[in-house]
This record gives structure tokens, sequence and C-alpha cells, in this order.
């Protein structure tokens, strides 16, 4: 947990724990697998999260589930009967075995008793859990951990116009739809995706990670070390390129992209410009009828790189407001600048002055979580709520429909104009 970090925060309310991101990174990997070797509460914890993502996700998940005992004198005999249970069921191509808060503390040499146990595969070990942060910290943390144990040869002749995707994530709310936008403007923008660690790729794909030209990094607080240790070793440049949203977002995000590996935009840019023509038309309809898409205040909650670019465009392009709150989990530093909010704060330092401000929130838009609409819910307030980020126990999302991108900017537009509708019918 990092010095300013208030431990319900980081372990209950509008983050998850390192445990949950390094769990989130590894199970990204296609084919590889976690061991969570700690209580049976951090398993199914992280669980919970991340097969929301993957309903499958129960398969290539274990746990140790170390007795009280074992907390206090070690865990090699629990870990080792896990890892039995792998070596005779499954065959991962990687596995990561992550320690709990609680085991982090004993100390047992993970990698050691690996190593005893004679496994066929490549095995990572790592300390998790709260005391070493959130989930941003945990992904981080096991992406660049990947790396160091692979350590991978450089290859010289880079692939053209080759770009590795890093700090994405399925995990986060929609977070696949988003990827898989993201991809397609890419790609229609003449660039060559080969890697994206932590979001599908599998491990012999990430064995290319040195051919890009450049790594794009999505959500800063996710990939940002990741792209950096890659700079260091491989000499790949990078770009925090952030979540494209809206449609002069997506083209300012393409744009800064290119900045630094030119490409060809023009067909990105037709398809921009006809869609919004498309949500022009039926942005001016509803405005007949309805009204300007106006919130009296507008509250941001998510975490650091989806706050900030939702906020971005909601400024620029969504809707009007005479204030704009920006919550975020995380701190950032290259997509702090350009947010015009009236107001920014963080989860881990200003709790207190959330909880207020969410208290006095009346006739407000929330783009965030349940977390902070169950708030406003008790309090007995009038408010807006689009959810953008995990936990949600108010909406189901099914459709393949992006949030982010070309298709995002449509969809968003749509639900952020149907709450507003809705509030003004009588049934
Ligand atoms: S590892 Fe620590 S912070 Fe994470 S779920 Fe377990 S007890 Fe909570």
């Amino acid at each position: 947990m990092s010095e300013t970090a208030e431990w319900g925060n980081v372990c209950s309310r509008v983050d998850t724990c390192a445990l949950t991101g390094a769990a989130a990174f590894f199970t990204g990997i296609k084919g590889a697998e976690v061991l969570v070797n700690g209580p049976l509460w951090c398993y199914f914890y992280a669980l919970r999260h991340l097969e929301k993502s993957n309903s499958r996700l129960g398969e290539r998940f274990h746990g140790s589930q170390p007795d009280n005992n074992a907390v206090v004198y070690g865990t090699e005999e629990c870990l080792t009967d896990a890892l039995d249970y792998i070596r005779e069921n499954r065959a991962p191509s990687i596995l990561l075995i992550e320690n709990s808060c609680s085991v982090s503390l004993i100390g047992d040499d993970i990698e050691g008793i690996a190593s005893k146990a004679k496994l066929p595969f490549s095995v990572i070990g790592m300390d998790s859990g709260g005391l070493r942060g959130g989930f941003a910290e945990g992904y981080s943390k096991a992406s660049i951990r990947l790396w160091q144990y692979l350590d991978l040869p450089d290859i010289k002749i880079k692939c053209r116009l080759g770009v590795n995707l890093l700090g994405a994530t399925t995990a986060y709310f929609n977070g696949r739809n988003d990827l898989e936008e993201i991809k397609r403007i890419l790609e229609t923008a003449n660039y060559r995706v080969i890697a994206v660690p932590g979001a599908g790729s599998e491990l012999e794909t990430l064995q290319k990670i040195p051919a890009a030209q450049l790594n794009i990094v999505i959500n800063e607080e996710l990939g940002l070390e990741t792209a950096k240790y890659l700079k260091e070793r491989y000499g790949t440049p990078y770009v925090v390129a952030g979540i494209p949203y809206g449609l002069k977002g997506t083209l300012r995000w393409l744009e800064k992209i290119a900045e630094v590996l030119p490409s060809d935009l023009e067909s990105v840019r037709e398809e921009c410009v006809k869609t919004q023509e498309e949500l022009l038309a039926a942005v001016n309809e509803a405005r007949c009828t309805w009204g300007e898409l106006w919130f009296d205040k507008i509250i941001v909650a998510a975490p650091g790189t989806t706050a900030f670019c939702i906020a971005q465009t909601l400024r620029e392009e969504w809707a009007d407001t005479e204030k704009l709150t920006v919550i975020c989990q995380n701190t950032l530093k290259d997509l702090w600048e350009p947010v015009e909010a009236d107001e920014i704060l963080l989860a881990e330092k200003d709790s207190k002055k959330i909880e207020k401000i969410l208290q006095q929130a009346d006739n407000t838009l929330i783009l965030g979580s349940s977390s902070e609409s169950s708030v406003l819910l008790r309090e007995g307030k009038n408010f807006w709520c689009c959810n953008i980020a995990y936990p949600v126990q108010d909406e189901v999302l099914l459709a393949t429909a992006p949030f982010a991108g070309i298709r995002g900017a449509g969809h968003m537009l749509q639900r952020l104009w149907n709450l507003k509708i809705k509030a003004q019918l009588p049934y």
C-alpha cells in the first residue's frame, strides 16, 4: 500500500488489491495460469472481480488455501500440494504464484519450493496483496516481473508500423469491447498490433514484443512503468496515448501516436466525419424535443486513465455542466495536464473530501461506479448514473458495444441522452 493510502480504499471500496491486479495481468496471457498462495478470502476476492470479463477463469486460477498454522509456520506443504495438482491436471504456458498480504509477511521462498516440485513449465513468484498497493501496482509489477524473467533477446529488424499495446486490460468495465475498438482503429490506420500483454496475447506472441517500432500505453497507471522498462531494455520509444473517447478525442489520440510513428490516418478521418454527421443529425433531433444535454454538476470517478480521458471528452464533445469534478483512483503524470476539470481528487488521499462531495451532490450526473451512486442513493439525492467503472450492481452490459473509439462515441452519447430523456418522462 502506498504511504498515503487508506486501507479501506485499497481493499474494499473503489479499488481492488495488487493480488487482483497481478492476477489480471497473468490471466490476461492466453494459456498462462495463476496460483494464489493465500487464504480463500483472497482467492475469491480476486476471482469474483476477474471472472466478470472471463467466465471460464476458474479453470486457470488456483488457490493453495493455507490454514492458520501455515500462515505462521510456512506454506510449503499446501503450496506443494497445489503445484502437484497443477502438474497432474493442467499444462500452463507459464504460472504466476502470488503471495497474499499475510503470506508475504512470512517470507517463504516460493520459487525455491516450486523448483523442488520439478514442474514442466516456467514459474514466476511474487508478493502481492494490499500491502503492495492497488490493482494498478499489482498489474504493473507483474508485467515487469514477466519481462525480467523472459529477458528476451532484442530483435534488430523491427516490424514496419508494428506497435504493442501496454496497460490494456479486459478487467476494467467494458474493457474487452474497448480494446477491440482500439485495435480496429489502429489497424484501419495501417498499424500492425503485434502484442497486447495482459489482454489476450499468448506467451509465444509476447516473444515478439521487441520487434515493435512503438509501444502505445493505453492505461497509464497500468502500462507506463513497463513502457519505461522496455525502452531501457530494447530502446523502443513509447507514447502515453490513454483511451480514445469521442470522435475528436479519437482523432487526437491517433494523431498523438502518428507524431511518433507516422501512418496514413485518412480512412479513420473519413469514418469520423461520417459518424459525426450521423450523430449530429440524431442529437439535433433530440435537442429539439428535450433541450440541451446539460447537467448541473458532473462527477467522473474511475481508474486514473479512464477518469481523465472521459472527463476531457465530456467537456469537449458530450455534455455541458457548471461543475466538473474528477475523482481518480491513481495519480497520473502524462495524461494529467490537458483535463479542464474544476476539481481533481485522488481516491487514495482525498477520501474524506470525496465522501463529503458525494453526500452533498444533488442533480448530479455520476459517471462512475455503484460505489459512488450507492452513496447518493443512501442520501436520497436526485442523480443520474452512467457506469464506466467497476463495481457495477445496477446494470447488465451484454452487447459488444465499446465506450471507446468511433463506435464508442455513439454508444456513450446514446447512454447520456437516454438518461436525460428518461428523467423527463412521467413514467
Ligand atoms: S491479498 Fe490482502 S488486500 Fe488482497 S484480498 Fe487478500 S487480504 Fe485483502
